[in-house]
């Protein structure tokens, strides 16, 4: 049985444990830390939008987007996350409390009950053999975000030991998976920048849906000094944004998927 990652991820991380040569690192202030008074969070620096306007729409504009995918993506997130959460309790009042949770969500989700109660019962078994094996696991630690330039505190949805976790609904391609690969890499600097230990792993967990049931895949994330660097640049580039206030450009983008698509082209 994995003990919440599969063995496999165990072992890689452990065969090239040391191996990962990092010159930016999140203790040498004179290399992170940020030339802006603005400090995004993480979820802006890796936000999807090549011009980074959804994050000029966000924090500039002051809109606010909602529903869809979001909803769904944040019911995953919220029910995989719940027995971590509570795993030193009693596992009938955790299972209680997912029933609780579930009743809360909006309705346009009822459809998903069944699989939620599978992802759940899943990630119950995790958390349980997680907990036997005496793995040290926080869900959503608040690390200080704001010698690196960013919020106040950010929020990795799990750090395992020192290895952050993202967890999110699967969707998007390698595209998304670039995106991830920035977040992590800003919750790895912001680590290691508070508790001055290397951060040289990091594991996106994708959650899938496939026939009502849930599929879930890891995918291991080394921190390299280019996935460092490129974290830095999307920093200041929406620091810079959200700074000076400037609209980035709607040129080249036409897509009609993306929740703030209305505000860019005003429905057309
Ligand atoms: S519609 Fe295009 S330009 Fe507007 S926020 Fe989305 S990705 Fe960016």
């Amino acid at each position: 049985m994995s003990v919440l990652f599969p063995r496999w991820v165990w072992d890689y991380i452990r065969s090239v444990g040391g191996e990962v040569v990092a010159e930016v690192r999140g203790w040498r202030f004179d290399v992170v830390g940020s030339r802006f008074l603005a400090r995004p969070s993480v979820s802006d620096a890796s936000s999807p939008c090549p011009s980074k306007r959804d994050v000029w729409l966000r924090r500039v504009v002051r809109v606010r987007v909602d529903g869809g995918v979001f909803t769904l993506g944040r019911a995953v997130h919220d029910v995989f996350l719940y027995p971590f959460r509570y795993r030193d309790r009693d596992v009938l009042d955790v299972v209680k409390g997912f029933e609780r949770l579930t009743h809360g969500f909006d309705p346009q989700l009822r459809g998903y009950r069944d699989f939620f109660r599978k992802l759940f019962r899943r990630a119950l078994t995790l958390a349980m053999y997680s907990l036997e094996d005496s793995i040290p696991i926080s869900v959503e630690p608040m690390v200080p975000g704001a010698a690196i330039g960013l919020s106040d505190f950010v929020k990795p949805d799990l750090l395992v030991g020192f290895i952050p976790v993202d967890i999110s609904l699967a969707s998007g391609g390698e595209k998304s998976f670039e995106r991830k690969e920035i977040a992590l890499s800003g919750y790895a600097l912001a680590i290691e920048s508070w508790i001055g230990h290397p951060v040289d792993f990091a594991v996106a967990l994708y959650i899938g849906i496939v026939n009502g049931d849930p599929t879930l895949s890891w995918r291991i994330i080394r921190i390299d000094d280019v996935l460092r660097r490129s974290f830095l640049e999307a920093r200041d580039r929406v620091a810079m944004i959200i700074e000076h206030g400037e609209e980035p450009s709607t040129d080249g983008c036409s897509n009609t998927a993306c929740p703030y698509a209305i505000f860019c082209r005003g429905g057309k």
